[in-house]
């Protein structure tokens, strides 16, 4: 389109639109936000709104598609829910006072990891922009919530680590300074994370070496200036809430990869993605969004010091054993809204006398939670109170300047306390006065003129004015009234004095919200100075409400305070229970089980029918274990544990991130990152290992994985498996006992004891779950033939030459098996790799 055919608000619209070209444009019109040309399209698209043209004579016709600027908010979260960039486009001045072009301009560029949303339904939810360097020899990683201000940076050795820290994190945008390879880029596209450039910043910035202020290693400050810069490029607004980036290395804590963390259902259910079915959705009684988020982040960062550790069960056990100072403290904690959040709208500068007030209000419970820590006869608990600034000073100040109720509006009005500023009492004075005057004079006129229904009224064209009804039309005293406005049943007059008082009582009144708004933001800003102590009251208030959330349930669900041992790796748990099934049980019907892997046992190989509970009773090991490394109280009788530094799990057939994958090649890709990275100090949780192939190599497979976690690593082992042949291993593997899952035949009829019994599962039962599945009869009837001759040609526990034979017996079943697994008789280059890979591992 030629240049010359613009209008000089489109030639506006182009230079602003140059600048963010990977952006949806949203630019102001009146009481609209209008997208043009390409933006229309695909935005009237996927915001479903009806698309439009702007024609005007002077230039071919442009695609227009426009949103009121009332409900913004909602198409700017589809955008950016989507992944999409959105820039806002402001009139930057008055239009009717505009000489020329209105002035416009980027007030933001809301992304994918700086959107805040204001959902309650997110209250618990982080967003966090990540930010990534390379350097020489590592990757730096950076992250911020910008609702919070919250930031954290680490360093990395390998792009896979930092993968893992991204998907952990739930990021849905990442600012990188390299170049990407495919495979990462192709991952970052999977998962569904933005990649963003980095901000090209010319001048230095106090809020980028505030944040470093404690940084050492120079990828982790990398990572932090770009991130901040990046932050200040799109947020055009004030960031007095970004915090100092708290640096740590994930060796610092317990670590799970991402697919751990999905799979043990940590945060979220693995069948529907909601927090229901979660450990937090068992251990999340917190009162406050800040204790949630709080929760979450300690659950995927489970500690590795007991000191530590020992310090939050003695936070717990106190508030577990003072039942009413749990009680009182959860009460006022209920009062508390969301002062992380807050804090960050004071530093935006977006926040209104309501949210001052809730500010105010969610202080004033501070002082109980302290007295009644203090009363309470707990030494640590005092000395936490001990620890809190209640902040009062900044409460009086925000009650005794604003109303009880003010607007939502901060630019129209009554917000402001009577006595606060002088001269607005003086500016309220002349209003009042003024309307004084008025209802005075309306009662004079009545007596004068004899019109009994004379009124004076107001309105924002015509200012006040006198109204007289038509009936009384020939009363009026036409030597002092001027005429202004003709109704059908009435006439509107003004008079030199009525506006005289207008013009007092008008200029008061603009004047005095004029002064109320100043008078707010100094409030404001006055509150801004008290940003990081508000931060630091957050974080203790999030604390303690995770305190009284782990006491609560301790108490609700009978769990016991574990105990941790460092000197060896023993596990000792009595009559454990699986923390989230027990919970969707009937109370009292889930069978509690032991877990001793101790006393020279490593590795327990658990076999048992379908449907026995050998899955629910490894996850149960590997909750305790997070559950007491988080400081929390755990669903036991009794247990003492070791620290575990990693937790690996190959269970069931978790839908992969990284799509693409086979089963097997998934189930491969895990158990591989089990031998190569598990410690004696780690916990493995294999499930069915070698399911997803033919069944001898899949045995083979599985064999050669318990062996080389026997021999090579020492870690502790929960492997359940359908291949009863591998039981045969207790006899050579020292460190390997047999256990199963207890299940007993009555009448024909399977029925499941839950329990765990030493030795192996003499039975499969495989025959009797799909009955109770409900298979044909036909089907079930020739398992049983089958069955039985296999059976009677040798037993089916001890792997020998004959069970090769076995298969070979009914050429029928071969021919099944060979088409079964038709679909995988071609493996690719890459699972053959890794099977070589792993059967090298112990033949060599
Ligand atoms: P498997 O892994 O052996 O196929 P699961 O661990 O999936 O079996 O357990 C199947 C079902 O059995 C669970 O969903 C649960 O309802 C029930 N279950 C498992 N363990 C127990 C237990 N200890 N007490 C009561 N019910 C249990």
């Amino acid at each position: 389109m030629a240049k010359a055919s613009l209008t000089p608000m489109m030639e506006q619209y182009h230079k602003i639109k140059q600048q963010y070209p990977d952006a949806f444009l949203f630019y102001r019109v009146g009481d609209f936000y209008e997208l043009f040309e390409d933006d229309a399209v695909k935005g009237a698209q996927l915001l479903e709104l009806t698309l439009t043209h702007r024609s005007n004579k002077s230039e071919t016709p442009i695609p227009m598609a426009g949103v009121p600027h009332v409900a913004v908010e909602s198409y700017v979260d589809t955008l950016v829910e989507k992944g999409y960039k959105v820039a806002l486009c402001e009139q930057l001045e008055d239009p009717k006072k505009a000489r020329g072009m209105v002035k416009r301009g980027i007030i933001q560029l809301v992304t994918p990891g700086t959107h805040i949303s204001d959902k309650p339904s997110q209250a618990k939810e982080v967003n966090y922009l990540a930010s990534v360097v390379t350097t020489k020899n590592s990757f730096g990683l950076a992250y911020s919530d910008l609702s919070t201000g919250e930031m954290f940076a680490t360093h990395l050795k390998a792009w896979s680590a930092v993968a893992n820290e991204l998907l952990s994190l739930r990021t849905r945008e990442v600012i990188y300074n390299g170049h990407l390879s495919d495979s990462a880029s192709d991952f970052l596209h999977q998962a569904n994370i933005t990649v963003s450039a980095p901000a090209e910043l010319t001048e230095t910035h106090a809020e980028i070496s505030f944040a470093q202020q404690k940084l050492t290693n120079q990828a982790e400050k990398a990572a932090v200036a770009q991130l901040v810069a990046y932050i200040l490029q799109t947020q055009h607004r004030s960031l007095a809430h970004l915090q100092v980036a708290r640096s740590y290395e994930v060796s610092q804590y317990l670590q799970m990869s991402h697919t751990v963390q999905e799979n043990l259902e940590l945060i979220a259910s693995a069948k529907t993605g909601k927090k229901m079915g979660s450990l937090f959705w068992v251990l999340d009684k917190t009162q406050t969004a800040m204790g949630g988020r709080l929760l979450k982040q300690w659950l995927a960062r489970p500690l590795l010091t007991v000191a530590k550790l020992t310090n939050r069960q003695e936070m717990v056990q106190a508030l577990l054993d003072g039942y009413f100072t749990r009680a009182s403290v959860a009460d006022a904690l209920k009062g508390v809204y969301d002062l992380e959040r807050l804090t960050g709208r004071i530093a935006f500068g977006n926040v209104n006398g309501r949210e001052l007030l809730q500010l105010a209000h969610s202080l004033a419970a501070v002082p109980t939670i302290m007295a009644t820590l203090q009363k309470s006869d707990s030494k640590i608990l005092q000395d936490f109170a001990q620890k809190i600034d209640p902040l009062k000073g900044v409460a009086q100040l925000i009650t005794a300047t604003l109303v009880d109720q003010p607007p939502i509006s901060t630019t129209e009005g009554n917000l402001i306390r009577a006595s606060v500023d002088s001269q607005l009492d003086r500016y309220r004075d002349a209003m009042n006065n003024g309307k004084k005057w008025l209802m005075e004079m309306e009662k004079s006129e009545r007596q004068q003129t004899g019109i009994d229904n004379l009124k004076v009224g107001f309105n924002s064209v015509f200012g006040y004015y006198i109204q007289v009804t038509n009936s009384n039309k020939s009363k009026v005293p036409l030597d002092r009234y001027t005429r202004k406005q003709t109704l059908s049943n009435a006439e509107r007059y003004i008079t030199p004095e009525l506006k005289e008082h207008e013009n007092l009582i008008l200029e008061a009144q603009t004047k005095s919200t004029e002064l109320e708004h100043d008078l707010f933001v100094k409030l404001r800003d006055e509150v801004k100075k008290y940003i990081p102590a508000l931060q630091d009251l957050a974080a203790q208030l999030a604390a303690i409400d995770v305190y009284c959330s782990f006491a609560q349930v301790a108490e609700d669900n009978n769990y016991c305070r574990p105990s941790f041992h460092t000197d060896n790796q023993d596990v000792k748990v009595t009559l454990g229970r699986h923390p989230v099934v027990e919970q969707v049980m009937q109370a009292g019907s889930y069978i509690p089980n032991d877990v001793k892997l101790a006393e020279d046992t490593d590795i327990f190989l658990i076999t048992g029918p379908n449907m026995s509970g050998k899955s629910t009773y490894m996850r149960q090991m590997a909750l305790i274990a997070v559950m007491a490394q988080v400081g929390s109280f755990v669903p036991a009788a009794s247990a003492d544990l070791p620290i575990f530094d990693q937790i690996f799990t190959r269970i069931g057939a978790a839908d992969d991130l990284i799509s693409g994958q086979s089963t097997f090649m998934v189930e491969m890709t895990e158990a591989n990152d089990a031998l190569m990275h598990a410690t004696k100090r780690s916990l493995v949780l294999f499930d069915e290992i070698g399911r997803g192939t033919a069944t001898y190599d899949g045995m083979a497979l599985a064999g050669a994985i318990v062996q080389y976690l026997h021999d090579e690593i020492g870690a502790k082992v929960l492997f359940a498996t359908h291949f009863h042949e591998l039981t045969a291993m207790e006899q050579t593997l020292p460190r390997l006992k047999n256990i199963h899952v207890g299940a007993t035949e009555e009448n024909g009829k399977l029925i499941f004891l839950h329990k765990i019994l030493p030795g192996p599962a003499d039975q499969s039962y495989g025959i009797h779950v799909a009955q109770l599945a409900g298979m044909p009869r036909k089907v079930l009837r020739q398992a049983t033939k089958l069955l039985n001759r296999l059976e009677a040609q040798g037993s089916n526990l001890n792997p020998t030459s004959a069970q090769l034979d076995l298969f070979s017996v009914d050429q029928a079943s071969q021919e099944q098996d060979a088409i079964g697994t038709a679909g995988k008789a071609e493996r690719s280059d890459k699972e053959k790799d890794i099977l070589d890979d792993i059967s090298n591992l112990y033949l060599a």
